[in-house]
């Protein structure tokens, strides 16, 4: 068997132990601690954000952005179409609705123009949650335009864009409230976690409060709402100290990943890489490419040929509003019949963009690519 070649496995460098060590050495083995309030200063600081809160999980940290921005059983939020389903499902933990809103072409996020005409036929809409896809920052300015002229908080789901900006500044940080994810295959990983961030000092604190189960300051256990057990672990915030210190060239590693795609592609007229946005510096966090639909090639055929070298490769993300669970979900595109998301699902894929890629394994994806175009 072929040695195996991953789509975004994690990158240890030495100092995460570290931090873990001491976790351990003082005995803070606990979803509180040192390492918890060092790694929420040590990340606001590097995005230029006023505060943020440690959680267990991104999908948490949307959880509870849902919940600080009120939304409330029977409100419409508008959402990302194109994108994994923990940008949307916290929605419906609220009982509330999602509505799914389209992409555009030049950066694969939400369509400023679906979102207008999202809020024609939803006026009563409550928020909008935006994703910034596989890493490349959204029309952001005319997203929270929008946003603003209707009075709804605009919510970024920057779990897949850790380190991406926008006219020079961090994806995550525009909007009342924004996500990051430490997820596994993520830019920078702790396993699993997340981070609630926003400018709102208030909020923050309302959110630590939320995610450690509610507790009123009182001597007793003492309760007048409804807690979450959502606070990151001493433990992982450890890792996740380390890890920030190698987010920078874990982000040029995969820039130079998308660059070496691209060239060796260049020549196939079949070929489209993601796109980046020019307003904004992506952080390149999976390199995908698509395939002219008129191609004889399919992305299966590709990610057939990749998987059987042992080397992994994943579809786009299938839009929400093809998924059963959201079947009675609204959609709304800018031109009736024609899904931007959809097609991008059905063109495109995925390709491996493991920062730990040798030079040859990087040859031999692309050599299995290009063959499948007969090159
Ligand atoms: C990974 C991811 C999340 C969720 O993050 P978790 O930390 O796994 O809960 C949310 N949205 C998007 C777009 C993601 O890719």
């Amino acid at each position: 068997m072929d040695k195996k070649i991953y789509l975004s496995s994690p990158t240890m460098h030495g100092e995460e132990q570290k931090f873990v060590q001491e976790a351990f050495d003082t005995n803070w083995i606990a979803p509180l601690g040192p390492n918890v309030n060092e790694f929420e200063k040590e990340m606001a600081g590097y995005l230029h954000v006023g505060h943020a809160a440690a959680l267990s999980a991104g999908t948490a940290a949307i959880h509870l952005a849902l919940k600080l921005a009120g939304i409330k059983q029977g409100d419409i939020v508008l959402v990302s179409d194109l994108t994994f389903s923990a940008t949307c499902n916290p929605i419906t933990y609220e009982k509330a609705f999602p509505v799914f809103v389209d992409s555009e072409k030049d950066t694969w996020n939400m369509d400023p123009a679906a979102l207008r005409k999202a809020f024609e036929k939803y006026p009563q809409a409550k928020a909008v949650v935006c994703v910034y896809l596989y890493g490349t920052p959204g029309k952001i300015d005319e997203l929270m335009e929008i946003c603003a002229e209707h009075q709804v908080p605009f919510i970024e789901d920057a779990a897949e864009s850790l380190g991406a900006t926008y006219k020079g500044k961090h994806t995550g940080t525009f909007g009342k409230f924004g996500i990051i994810s430490f997820n596994g295959n993520k830019i920078i990983t702790t396993s699993g976690g997340g981070m609630l961030l926003s400018e709102d000092e208030a909020a923050i604190q309302k959110a630590r409060f939320l995610s450690t189960q509610a507790r009123d300051p009182a001597r007793h256990y003492q309760h007048s709402q409804i807690g979450y057990n959502y606070r990151m672990s001493n433990v992982v915030a450890g890792i996740g100290r380390g890890q920030l210190l190698h987010l920078e060239e874990h982000k040029a590693l995969k820039k130079s990943i998308y660059e070496q795609y691209k060239e060796a592609f260049s020549d196939i007229k079949e070929i489209t890489m993601n796109p980046l946005n020019p307003d904004g510096e992506a952080n390149y966090w999976l390199s995908c490419m698509t395939i002219d639909p008129g191609c004889s090639v399919k992305p299966n055929d590709i990610m057939d040929a990749l998987e059987a070298a042992n080397i992994e490769c994943r579809p786009i993300w299938k839009p929400m509003h093809l998924q059963p669970v959201f079947a009675e979900n609204d959609f709304i595109q800018v031109q009736d019949g024609i899904s931007v998301g959809e097609e991008i699902f059905n063109e495109g894929l995925c390709l491996p963009s493991d920062i730990k890629n040798t030079p040859e394994d990087m040859a031999k994806i692309i050599d299995i690519v290009r063959k499948c175009f007969g090159k």
